[in-house]
């Protein structure tokens, strides 16, 4: 293959016309002026991997992978990253020169320079986490607060045992408490993750209880659609530092973008715009 191919990167998954990706990719391409397209593919999932074999072989330098192959992606890849491993899925993908698939996950990083954007005060050893949801996004969550340094993660789920499974992944610093008394570990905590679907456009609302929300507690919902939840609504009315989703979903692509099109692109309010256009 000639290097002087325009590179071509994308996002697999199964319904795909939803994603903001392609246009997030495709606003820094522009911006940036730089030679590339960013393309939605929907792949059914016995063509996924023929699909990730070929793409290379037609000039892609990777893709980001979404619902519902971002755990698939790993019994696929030759090269797993450890933090992709610890959280059981990918959604960056790299197709190497020697012909390997290395795949990454990039929903922790992403997560966490959206927090240090949004809420610069935060300081992750002030006190307990309270998480919930035990997803796959929970997991990227939990791993990344305990990498930077909460004492403790309150986990809680709707089915404990999926919280019990994440826990048992990540030692004595998880501890799983029940859904319904959700409300009183809230009363500890100086950081709230909702990482459930919950409070999202078509999804019930989230019905814990926030009256013990303490004013110095950062409150980020990973929900984005829409951008300001009930959570946040509720979490700015008790004086807490309320932190939306779209940051990650935009700091969640910069690696990816970076290895792929060879400059790292800020995310800053315009790009914010771009998306929310
Ligand atoms: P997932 O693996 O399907 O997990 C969904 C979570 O929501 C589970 O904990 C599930 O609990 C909970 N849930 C769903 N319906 C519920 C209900 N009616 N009552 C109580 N709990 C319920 O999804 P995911 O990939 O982790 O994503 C979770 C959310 O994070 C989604 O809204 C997604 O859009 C968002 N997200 C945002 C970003 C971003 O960049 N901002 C990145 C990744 C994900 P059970 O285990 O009991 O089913």
């Amino acid at each position: 293959m000639s290097d002087n191919r325009i590179p071509l990167a994308g996002v697999i998954g199964s319904p795909i016309a939803h994603s903001k990706s392609p246009q997030l990719h495709g606003y820094w391409l522009r911006m940036l002026g730089l030679r590339g397209h960013y393309i939605p593919m929907d792949i059914a999932r016995e063509d996924l991997e023929t699909a990730l074999r070929t793409l290379p072989k037609l000039g892609f330098v990777g893709v980001n992978v979404t619902i519902p192959y971002k755990e698939r992606i790993l019994e696929i890849a030759d090269l797993i990253t450890d933090r992709a491993t610890l959280i059981g899925s990918a959604n960056t993908i790299i197709f190497r020169k020697d012909g390997k698939i290395h795949a990454d996950n990039t929903d922790g990083y992403g997560f966490l320079e959206n927090l240090r954007q949004q809420a610069p005060h935060w300081n992750p050893k002030a006190g307990p986490a309270v998480v919930l949801g035990a997803g796959g996004a929970a997991r990227a969550v939990v791993a990344t607060l305990l990498d930077a340094g909460v004492p403790e993660v309150m986990l809680t789920n709707r089915t404990r045992v999926r919280a019990e499974t994440l826990a048992e992944d990540f030692g004595k610093r998880v501890r799983v408490v029940e859904w319904i008394q959700a409300g009183n570990a809230i009363e500890e905590a100086k950081t709230l993750v909702n990482a459930t679907s919950l409070g999202m456009v078509g999804k019930p609302e989230l019905r814990v209880l926030l009256d013990g929300l303490r004013p110095d507690c950062v409150v980020n919902d990973l929900v984005y659609a829409p951008l300001q939840t009930k959570l946040l609504l509720t979490a700015q009315a008790a004086g807490c530092t309320a932190v939306d989703g779209l940051g990650m979903l935009i700091h969640q692509a910069v690696p990816g973008f970076e290895r792929w099109f060879g400059t790292r692109p800020v995310v800053d309010e315009a790009t914010r715009a771009a998306i929310l256009r």
